[in-house]
């Protein structure tokens, strides 16, 4: 498979070949199909395996169709992969003019909210700093989004993340695409997945 056969429109495959993507990985065939045809996934796969792609790509490949601010959110367990995802939306979107925001504890709130106060099209960032943004910096809101993805739900709910899960879910609209990742499939993701995904297709590497 191309990542062209896939479904994914020419300036985000030109994306990958400058990333020195050769073929889509499984996971990436696996999904791309299903999240361009609008379905909610849940993924099983591990950090490595190119799940990051696997979810920003057909992410891209939506917002360029329609685009607009505020399109994505991302949530991960760590700010280091926080940041690894936005590098990688960052990357893969630069031909086609994405912003994207990290917002991440340990970082100064007001520069972060000057950086959300620009209306990136995509934030990712850690749950306890993104209900702390939903609660405090005004006009920052996800209740337009189109996409939530949950990324390593099983590390978020280990972690603890539930209570700031639940506020994230009530901030954004019923009417979305969701993606859950998670290397394992514990009972605590299953609840997660009940409460977050609609009709998932589950793929699994
Ligand atoms: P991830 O599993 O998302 O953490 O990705 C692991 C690494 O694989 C990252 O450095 C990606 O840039 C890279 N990667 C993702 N998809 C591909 C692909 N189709 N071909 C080669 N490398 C890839």
């Amino acid at each position: 498979a191309t990542f062209a056969s896939l479904g994914l429109s020419d300036a985000l495959c030109e994306a990958c070949a400058s990333m020195n993507f050769k073929a889509p990985s499984p996971i990436q065939r696996e999904a791309i199909p299903w999240a361009l045809q609008g379905r909610d996934i849940i993924g099983l796969a591990e950090t490595g395996s190119g799940k990051t792609a696997a979810f920003a790509l057909p992410v891209l490949h939506k917002l360029l169709e329609a685009p607009q601010p505020l399109f994505a959110l991302v949530v991960a367990p760590t700010r280091e992969l926080a940041f690894q995802i936005g590098e990688q939306f960052e990357a893969l979107g630069s031909t086609i003019g994405v912003k994207c925001a990290v917002a991440v504890g340990g970082v100064d709130m007001v520069a972060q909210s000057i950086m959300l106060a620009k209306r990136p099209h995509v934030v990712v960032g850690t749950p306890g700093r993104l209900v702390d943004h939903l609660q405090n910096t005004k006009g920052f809101s996800v209740r337009a989004v189109k996409f939530l993805i949950l990324d390593e739900a099983d590390k978020l709910l280990n972690m603890d993340f539930e209570k700031e899960l639940d506020i994230i879910l009530g901030a954004v609209p019923k009417e979305r695409n969701t993606f859950l990742f998670s290397a394992t499939m514990t009972s605590k993701v299953k609840k997660l997945q009940r409460a977050s995904l609609t009709n998932p297709v589950k793929v699994e590497v």
